[in-house]
């Protein structure tokens, strides 16, 4: 395949455009997402085939799900995985502040300019008049959508309510369903779609500017998309349905749009989305466990089928096997990903292939290599020296060690049912407890005081004891009825491992049970 290197880009109409430049735009709303490495791989190789750059910018403007410690995970998890960016938070670069969190004057600036050439305007309703509103849509059978007085207000009257100090957002004028041809709705291209049009009647006055002042994120990805010059905005599918108002937005301010890619989904094997629910979807899990980076960065580049095959006379010529073909660098991704062979039938996040890779990957490295992997993760300094404590008091011989401490070095632990059954809790009752600890520790965060706090909400409401919900909590962990100290031990364990293995052990008993079903 022929690349093009040069600083312009191609368009696939022949024509020079500007400089390429992509970028991924992460929510620090929690764990790094398998989702972001996958699209933040795909936009990093789009750039780098281009000579172009990779941006990434930190989307923080919801504050109410802002998690403090998820910048910092992005950075570390992304840069494990191998990607590199040329501009953005924690690197600089000449358009920035890259967190829009630091930006919030400029898109009060831009709105601005929306209030003044008549695309939006201010919406007075209060949220429990929008309420209201939605409820009565909803009982006569009608897409809820934003429909208050405030969009045809004549100057006067919002004059009069914004002098009346009455708090207002500020909302995206959608031009009207039933106006004619050309603007009763909006037609984009997507890269690998095609056109794609949405009629108005399903499109909502969306909310720019919050009462807070706070943008929304539809305003400052596409003012941000815009100052920083973006050109290809590469993300995933589910915002197809957010771009027919970005390309309002860019009409309405007179800016020339970028070239849109939406990516497939990433799957569960049986095609749903992938959630945590089915798979963990946290980067620090995967590396925690041990996955190898250049495994996992092989795998995402998998996901879409965009990478070149050897043809069927390069695998007879070269005696290629097949299935050794799947393996490629970060290097082989510059030269032989192809983004306009990415099939869009919905990559599957097959776990049982990732880590067939993985061993792949294992299997190359040297013993020494495979010694220094070994050491940097599970069986790091850090990690040993945080479990050491632990279990000082219950050896009488160093020897002892690995039998006090086993399941934090084991990958899977399957309690038998006399070990995790309390004696006066049936199966059913046990099972109940455990999906609701799950949900309760996936919400808390991980020191021994707030696990303490969830677990103990969990009690009264259930009818537990304490001792219950720790042997339940105990025999999962270690699957033993005696182990160190047990919240101290999840704590260095780690969240995403210890969910991890307790949503395992949900699964592997509703497993036995529909077979004990099928067997009656
Ligand atoms: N902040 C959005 C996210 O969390 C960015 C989506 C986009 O790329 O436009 O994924």
């Amino acid at each position: 395949m022929s690349l093009d290197l040069s600083s312009t880009s191609n368009d696939f109409t022949g024509k020079a455009t500007a400089p390429v430049r992509a970028r991924i735009a992460p929510s620090p709303t929690g764990d790094p997402h398998v989702g972001t490495a996958y699209i933040g791989l795909l936009n990093y190789v789009f750039a780098q085939q281009r000579g172009g750059a990779f941006v990434l910018r930190i989307e923080d403007t919801d504050r109410t799900r802002f998690v403090s410690t998820s910048e910092q995970m992005i950075f570390d998890s992304l840069r494990w995985v191998g990607l590199q960016w040329n501009e953005g938070p924690d690197v600089g670069g000449p358009y920035g502040p890259y967190r829009q969190s630091e930006r919030t004057e400029i898109y009060r600036e831009y709105c601005q300019i929306l209030l003044d050439n008549g695309s939006a305007y201010r919406a007075f309703e209060t949220a429990e008049e929008l309420d209201a509103e939605r409820k009565a849509q909803m009982a006569a059978k009608q897409a809820p959508k934003y429909a208050g007085p405030s969009r045809n207000y004549t100057p006067e009257q919002a004059a009069e309510a914004l002098a009346a100090g009455k708090p207002y957002t500020i909302r995206l004028k959608v031009p009207d369903g039933d106006k004619g041809p050309g603007i009763a709705s909006t037609t984009f291209t997507d890269e690998l779609r095609g056109e794609i049009t949405f009629d108005h009647n399903n499109v909502d006055d969306q909310v720019l500017l919050k009462s807070d002042g706070f943008p929304t994120y539809h305003l400052a990805n596409v003012v941000d998309d815009h100052l920083m010059r973006i050109t290809d905005v590469i993300r995933a599918e589910e915002w197809i349905s957010s771009t027919p108002k970005h390309v309002l937005l860019y009409r309405a301010f007179g800016w020339e749009l970028p070239r849109f890619w939406h990516m497939p989904l990433l799957r569960n094997i049986d095609k749903s989305k992938i959630s945590k629910r089915k798979n963990p979807v946290s980067l620090i899990y995967y590396r925690q466990a041990g996955f190898l980076p250049q495994a996992m960065l092989n795998f995402l580049g998998l996901m879409g089928g965009g990478m070149a095959q050897p043809t069927e006379q390069e695998i007879v010529s070269q005696g290629l096997d097949t299935k050794l073909a799947d393996l490629f660098s970060l290097a082989d991704m510059f030269e032989r990903f192809d983004f306009k062979r990415i099939s869009l039938g919905g990559p599957v996040f097959d776990l049982v292939k990732l880590k067939w890779l993985n061993g792949e990957y294992l299997r190359r490295l040297s013993a020494d290599e495979l010694f220094a992997a070994l050491r940097t993760t599970v069986l790091s300094d850090d990690y040993l020296r945080s479990i050491v404590p632990l279990v000082q008091t219950r050896m009488e011989t160093l020897g002892q060690f690995g039998d006090l401490t086993g399941f934090f070095f084991a990958d899977d632990v399957m309690p038998p049912m006399d070990v995790f059954l309390p004696k006066k809790r049936t199966l059913e009752e046990t099972m109940e407890f455990a999906v609701n600890m799950l949900a309760a520790l996936e919400a808390c965060d991980w020191t021994v005081e707030a696990m303490d706090a969830a677990l103990r909400g969990l009690l009264e409401a259930a009818g537990w004891s304490v001792k219950e919900a720790f042997m339940l909590l105990r025999a999962v962990l270690t699957g033993r009825t005696a182990s160190p100290p047990l919240l101290e031990s999840l704590e260095v364990f780690g969240k995403a491992r210890s969910i991890d293995r307790l949503r395992r052990f949900i699964e592997a008993q509703k497993k036995i049970a529909a077979l004990a079903g099928r067997n009656k």
